[in-house]
C-alpha cells in the first residue's frame, strides 16, 4: 500500500497543479498567454494520464488483490482501492494520444469561446465544437459495456449513474414542473423584482459578497474570491479554496448568488479530510451531482429563504450604503424568488433553471449521436428555448454560446446540475429533520450548525461512497427522487405567489 499511496499522491499533486493553471487562466492570465497555457495544460494532462494508466500501477493493483479481499467492505483502504481501480481501468482504455488531443482541443477552444461569446459569433466556435465531438466519439469507442454512448461521457462526472436513470429522473422532474410553471405564469404580476434592478456600484457589491461569505464560513486565511467570465470554484491544495463571481452593475442579485453558489462548492472542498488529500478519495468531483447539491443548497435553500433575508437585509443596506434598494426583507425575499423564464441558465429562477439544463442534456445527446449537426445547433437551441421556456433568443451570445462546457469538451456534465437540485432537496429534508431550528439559526446569521451537519454527514466522507450509496445512507433509499424538490418548490412559491 505504501508504494501505491506514494504514486497516488503524485497523481493528485499533478491534478492540483492543473487546477491552479486553469484557475489562473480564467482569472489572472492575460489573453496573450492562451496558446502557451493550452500546451502546458495538455502536457500536464498527458503526464497525469500516463501515470494513472501505467503498467506499474496495473502491477501494484494486481499484487494488492488478495490483500483487498481480506479488507472490510467500505473501510478507507477498500474504498481507496476500489476508486483507484476504477480510475485506472477507465484511463487505461484511452490511448495517450487521444487523451492529449482532447486536453489540447479543450484548452485551445476556451479562448475562442470567450471571443465568440463577446462577438456573438457562433461560426468562430463551430469548428472547435465539431472537433470536440469527433474526439468524444473516439473516446466513447474506447469503452465497452454501456447501453448508450452518452453513458461513457456521463460516467466521467457521475460514477455509477447511467443515461437511462438520469433521463427518467429528469423527465419526472419536468412533468412535475410544467403544471407549476403554468400556475405561476397566470400569476406573473404577483411578484416584482424592480428592487434588484438599478445601479449598484461594483465596489458595494463586492463588499456585500465578502460580508455574506464571511458569515457563511469563508475564511480569509484559506479562501480567495476573484472575478471571472464564468463563475467556478477551485481547490488546488489543502487550505487553498478559490471561488469566483462576476459583477453586473445593473443587477443586484447575480454576483451575490454566484458567490454563494461557489461558496457551497468551496465548503465541500474545504472539508475534505486531511487523510484523503493527495489521494483519489479526495477527488469528490467524481460525483458532480453531489458537488452541485452543495452549491445549490447554499444558493437556494439558504440564500433564497425568508430567514436568510431577515438576516441579510441590514447587511445589504450597510454594504451598499446609499445605493441600496429601499425594499424590506419580505420584498427582497419575494424578489429573489420571482419565476420568470429568461435567457441565461446561471441567472435562471429555481423552476426554469431545470428546463435550461434538460434542454442542454437532450441536445448534447443528439450532437453525440450525430442526429443533430453542430451547424444546426443554434437553430435547434433557439427552437427549444421557444417551445420549452417561451423565450425568443435575440443572439447566440445569450443563446447557445452562453456556457463554456461544450467548448471545453465537457459533454455529459449538464444533467448533474439538475440532479444536484434533486439531491439538495433530498438532503435538506433529512437535515431539516435533524436540525429543526435551522430556520431560526439562519435568521440569526448562525450558519455553523448547517456547516457542521454537512461536514459530518457528507463532506468528511470524501469520495468513499458513490452518489447512490450516499443517498441510501442519508435518506434510506438510493433512488433519485424528484418529489422532495417539487414539494419544496410548491411550498415556497405557493407562499411567494399566494397560490
Ligand atoms: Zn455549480
Amino acid at each position: 500500500m505504501t508504494e501505491l499511496r506514494a504514486r497516488l499522491a503524485e497523481i493528485a499533486d499533478l491534478d492540483d497543479v492543473a487546477s491552479l493553471l486553469a484557475w489562473d487562466q480564467q482569472t489572472m492570465m492575460p489573453a496573450g498567454g492562451a496558446q502557451a497555457r493550452a500546451e502546458q495544460r495538455a502536457t500536464l494532462g498527458r503526464i497525469t494520464h500516463e501515470r494513472l494508466a501505467c503498467d506499474d500501477l496495473a502491477r501494484l493493483l494486481a499484487e494488492l488483490e488478495p490483500y483487498e479481499q481480506g479488507l472490510e467492505a467500505g473501510c478507507d483502504e477498500a474504498s481507496l482501492l476500489r476508486v483507484t481501480r476504477r480510475d485506472h481501468e477507465r484511463a487505461r482504455r484511452v490511448p495517450s494520444d487521444l487523451h492529449t488531443a482532447m486536453a489540447l482541443a479543450a484548452a485551445s477552444a476556451i479562448p475562442v469561446w470567450v471571443e465568440a461569446r463577446a462577438r456573438s459569433d457562433f461560426a468562430l466556435l463551430r469548428p472547435h465544437l465539431e472537433r470536440q465531438l469527433e474526439l468524444r466519439r473516439r473516446y466513447v469507442d474506447c469503452f465497452e459495456d454501456f447501453s448508450e454512448p452518452y453513458d461513457v461521457l456521463l460516467a466521467d462526472f457521475e460514477d455509477g449513474l447511467d443515461t437511462a436513470a438520469a433521463r427518467s429522473a429528469l423527465e419526472a422532474l419536468r412533468r412535475g414542473l410544467e403544471p407549476l410553471l403554468g400556475e405561476l405564469r397566470e400569476r406573473a404580476g404577483a411578484v416584482a423584482d424592480d428592487c434588484l434592478r438599478g445601479h449598484f456600484p461594483i465596489d458595494g457589491q463586492r463588499r456585500l459578497s465578502k460580508r455574506v461569505l464571511g458569515q457563511l464560513g469563508f475564511d480569509a486565511g484559506s479562501w480567495r474570491l476573484d472575478q471571472t467570465v464564468h463563475p467556478f470554484a477551485a481547490n488546488p491544495a489543502e487550505g487553498d479554496v478559490r471561488i469566483t463571481t462576476r459583477y453586473d452593475e445593473r443587477d443586484l442579485a447575480s454576483a451575490l448568488f454566484s458567490a454563494i453558489h461557489e461558496f457551497g462548492h468551496g465548503l465541500y472542498d474545504a472539508h475534505i479530510p486531511h487523510a484523503y488529500r493527495r489521494s483519489p478519495l479526495g477527488r469528490i468531483g467524481a460525483s458532480m451531482s453531489l458537488h452541485e447539491s452543495q452549491s445549490r443548497l447554499w444558493e437556494n435553500f439558504v440564500g433564497r429563504s425568508p430567514e436568510f433575508w431577515q438576516w441579510a437585509t441590514p447587511v445589504l443596506r450597510d454594504a451598499l450604503g446609499p445605493a441600496a434598494p429601499r425594499a424590506d426583507a419580505e420584498t427582497l425575499y419575494r424578489a429573489v424568488n420571482k419565476v420568470s423564464p429568461s435567457l441565461i441558465r446561471v441567472e435562471a429562477d429555481e423552476v426554469t433553471y431545470n428546463l435550461h439544463v434538460i434542454l442542454r442534456f437532450e441536445l448534447e445527446q443528439e450532437l453525440l449521436a450525430g442526429t443533430l449537426a453542430v451547424a444546426e445547433l443554434p437553430e435547434a437551441w433557439n427552437a427549444r428555448m421557444r417551445s420549452d421556456l417561451g423565450v425568443d433568443v435575440p443572439d447566440d451570445a445569450r443563446g447557445v454560446l452562453q456556457d463554456v462546457h461544450w467548448a471545453s469538451g465537457a459533454f455529459g456534465y449538464f444533467p448533474t446540475y439538475a440532479l444536484g437540485n434533486l439531491v439538495a432537496a433530498q438532503l435538506w429534508k433529512r437535515l431539516h429533520a435533524q436540525l429543526p431550528d435551522i430556520g431560526a439559526q439562519i435568521a440569526d446569521g448562525d450558519f455553523a450548525p448547517l456547516r457542521a451537519w454537512l461536514g459530518e454527514n457528507l463532506h468528511r466522507h470524501g469520495r468513499r461512497q458513490t452518489l447512490r450509496e450516499t443517498l441510501a445512507r442519508l435518506t434510506g433509499s438510493s433512488a433519485l427522487d424528484p418529489e422532495p424538490y417539487l414539494r419544496y418548490l410548491r411550498t415556497k412559491l405557493g407562499d411567494v405567489y399566494g397560490l
